[in-house]
């Protein structure tokens, strides 16, 4: 059964003003991750992967889902504002705390045409003034050329600073080095960089690209809208 914390979440999902930026797919993963604007304005990123038994894996980047969503086994009202105000799925008479919403394959392709083709949702959905907004102060503070792309270094996979291994879900918890490809964990190279009073250069190639990274972002931990 759907527990009432998950039920409360879905409701607080609709009644909020949570809006889609942008959404990328990788195409030889399938791994999707969306930008959204929550009620406060910060901007979370929200992630779709399947794991190697094939399930569907949800990850978000905030507070609620880092600390008490997952705990009690539901998932945050990001995750559910995409699943039932953008793929448009219906709301399931009961749900599993194993895997909380199973998508088929008709409702994912129909909810990566949907966001693909987002300027056609509703305004309550996707404002076009705010996604551009976000696109606008994404490429000020250049934090594209952070996000791990295909031919990142992922073989190295431990982190440089915590010597732990690099999480294979690499889009929220990773920068990588825009120079030599080498991934850290974003919030080691913050600590690390917070450590160097922002004269961070890069720990494998010395390239200051993160500089311009770290001056600009001031330690927020999210942008803000
Ligand atoms: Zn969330
Ligand atoms: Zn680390
Ligand atoms: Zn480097």
């Amino acid at each position: 059964m759907m527990s009432h914390l998950q039920y409360d979440r879905i409701r607080r999902s609709k009644q909020d003003a949570i809006f889609l930026l942008d959404s990328n797919v990788d195409t030889d993963t399938g791994h999707l991750s969306v930008n959204i604007c929550g009620n406060s304005r910060n901007v979370y990123t929200v992630s779709l992967s399947r794991t190697r038994n094939e399930k569907f894996q949800w990850k978000c980047n905030c507070p609620d889902m880092l600390m008490h969503a997952r705990k009690s086994g539901c998932v945050c009202k990001h995750v559910c504002f995409l699943i039932y105000k953008v793929a448009n799925a219906h709301e399931p008479e009961a749900l599993t705390t194993r895997e909380p919403f199973p998508m088929d394959e008709i409702t994912l392709n129909q909810f990566v045409a949907r966001l693909e083709n987002r300027t056609e949702l509703p305004a309550s959905v996707f404002d076009q003034g705010l996604a551009l907004k976000f696109t606008d102060k994404n490429f000020s503070v250049g934090i594209n050329a952070f996000l791990p792309s295909k031919d990142a270094r992922i073989e190295s996979a431990t982190c440089p600073v915590c010597f732990d291994s690099i999480d294979d879900n690499l889009v929220t918890s990773c920068h990588m080095c825009p120079a030599c490809k080498n991934l850290v964990h974003k919030t080691c190279m913050e600590k690390y960089a917070i450590h160097k009073n922002n004269q961070v250069s890069c720990i494998y190639c010395r390239s200051t690209a993160w500089m311009s990274l770290y001056s600009k972002q001031k330690q927020q931990k999210y942008m803000r809208l």
